[in-house]
C-alpha cells in the first residue's frame, strides 16, 4: 500500500460524545506528525455527532473526515471497521491509532487483518526513529513501545514493510495537552456507501454500568495494595481517602482477592492515572503498577520493606505499618498537623 506521512486518529464516539482517549491520541499524533513530516488526520463515524465535531480540531487535527448515517448511531463492528479500512485505504496514513477500549480493540483488529498491516496492542509510547534490520535502514518509522513477556521487558515493535503500522493506547496513558478553541480542523463529510449486507448487528437496547469511581480524573488518590489487604487496612486506606477528599485506588492482587472492585485498579492493566497526590499503603512498586501511577505529581509511599522498589520512585517514603502509619496520618490531618 503507498503511504503518505500522515498520522490517522479513529476517532470513538458513544452517546454522541468523544472520548477522552482520542483526544489524547490527537495530542500524541501531532507530535508523531511532526517528526514524519505529516499532518494530523481523524476519522469519525456516527449519527448528530456536529456539535462535538470541532473538538479534535482544538486539540492539534489538522482535517477530520466523517461519515454520517443513521444507521451508524450505535457503534458496532462490522459497519465501523469496513468504513475505517476503506478510509485508511483512500487516505494511505503511515500511522494509525485506535484507543485500547471495547470500541477499538473490536476494530483495530478487523482493519489490521483487513488491510494485512501491522498491529501493536496497548503501547505504553510511540515514537518516530530509525529501524536497522539485516543492512535495510527504515527511517522515520514507527516505534511501538510496551511491556512484554508480563511486563519484564520493555519491548519496542516496528512493522515498517506494511503500511500503515497501527497501534492501539490505553485511556489516560498519552497526556492530553490544553485545547486551543481557536485551532480548527477542516472537516471533510464523507458519504456513507455501505448496504443493508454491511449491517448484520442491530443494536436494540445500550444497558451502562456505571463506574464505582472515576480514578483519571481525581487529584488524590490513596491506593491499596497487599501490605494493606486486611479489612482493616482497607477500611484505613478508604478513611484516610474520605478525610483528605482523595479516591481510592489499589493494585491488581487487591482486586483479584475481591477486595476492591475492577475499577479501582491503577497499573498496567488497570486505570493510568496521573494525580496531583498518589498515596501508595503497602503497594510493592511492581514494574505493572507503577506503569499506571508514577507520573503522578507527587508520591508518599508507606511500606514495611524499607528496600521496596515504590520507594525508587516515591518523592516521600515512610518505613512502617500501614496499620500505624495511616492512624498517624490522619489524625496529623485532622488536627490539622499536630498529630504526634
Ligand atoms: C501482565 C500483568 C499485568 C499486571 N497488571 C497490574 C496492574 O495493572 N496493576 C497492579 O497493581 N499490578 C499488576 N500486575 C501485578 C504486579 O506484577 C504485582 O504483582 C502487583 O502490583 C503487586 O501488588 P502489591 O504491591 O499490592 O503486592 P505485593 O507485591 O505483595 O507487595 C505488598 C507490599 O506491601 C508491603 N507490606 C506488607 N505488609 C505491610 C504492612 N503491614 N505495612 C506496610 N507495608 C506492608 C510489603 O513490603 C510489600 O512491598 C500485573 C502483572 C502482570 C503479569
Amino acid at each position: 500500500m503507498r503511504s503518505t506521512k500522515n498520522v490517522l486518529v479513529y476517532i470513538e464516539q458513544s452517546d454522541n460524545k468523544i472520548a477522552d482517549v482520542s483526544l489524547e491520541l490527537i495530542c500524541k499524533a501531532t507530535e508523531l506528525a511532526r517528526d514524519t513530516g505529516g499532518e494530523v488526520q481523524a476519522i469519525a463515524i456516527g449519527q448528530g455527532l456536529a456539535a462535538e465535531l470541532e473538538r479534535p480540531g482544538h486539540y492539534g487535527c489538522d482535517t477530520l473526515y466523517y461519515i454520517e448515517d443513521e444507521r451508524l448511531g450505535h457503534f458496532t463492528s462490522v459497519p465501523y471497521a469496513k468504513l475505517v479500512a476503506g478510509q485508511i485505504e483512500k487516505l494511505a496514513p503511515q500511522i494509525v491509532l485506535f484507543g485500547a477500549t471495547t470500541q477499538g480493540r473490536d476494530i483495530a483488529p478487523r482493519v489490521a487483518s483487513t488491510l494485512r498491516c501491522g498491529l501493536t496492542a496497548d503501547c505504553t509510547d510511540l515514537q518516530i526513529g530509525s529501524h536497522k534490520y539485516k543492512k535495510k535502514v527504515y527511517e522515520k518509522t514507527l516505534l511501538q513501545i510496551r511491556p512484554a513477556f508480563g511486563g519484564n521487558i520493555v519491548a519496542t515493535i516496528v512493522s515498517p514493510e506494511s503500511s500503515p503500522s497501527m497501534a492501539t493506547v490505553r485511556e489516560g496513558v498519552m497526556k492530553m495537552s490544553p485545547p486551543d478553541p481557536d485551532r480548527k480542523a477542516r472537516i471533510v463529510k464523507e458519504e456513507c456507501e455501505l448496504g443493508a449486507q454491511d449491517f448484520p448487528t442491530k443494536v436494540i437496547d445500550v444497558v451502562r454500568t456505571i463506574k464505582s469511581v472515576d480514578l483519571k480524573s481525581a487529584r488524590i488518590i490513596v491506593s491499596a495494595g497487599m501490605g494493606a489487604a486486611t479489612p482493616e487496612g482497607i477500611a484505613l486506606v478508604k478513611e484516610l481517602a474520605a478525610t483528605i477528599g482523595a479516591e481510592v485506588g489499589a493494585s491488581r492482587p487487591v482486586v483479584d482477592s475481591g477486595l476492591m472492585p475492577g475499577d479501582h485498579q491503577v497499573g498496567q492493566t488497570g486505570t493510568t492515572v496521573r494525580p496531583n497526590l498518589y498515596i501508595a499503603c503497602g503497594i510493592s512498586g511492581q514494574i505493572q503498577h507503577r506503569a499506571g501511577m508514577s507520573e503522578s505529581m507527587r508520591i508518599i509511599a508507606i511500606n514495611s520493606d524499607p528496600d521496596a522498589p515504590i520507594f525508587d520512585i516515591a518523592h516521600y517514603g515512610i518505613v512502617g505499618d500501614v496499620l500505624n502509619v495511616i492512624p498517624e496520618m490522619i489524625k496529623a490531618y485532622r488536627t490539622g498537623g499536630s498529630g504526634s
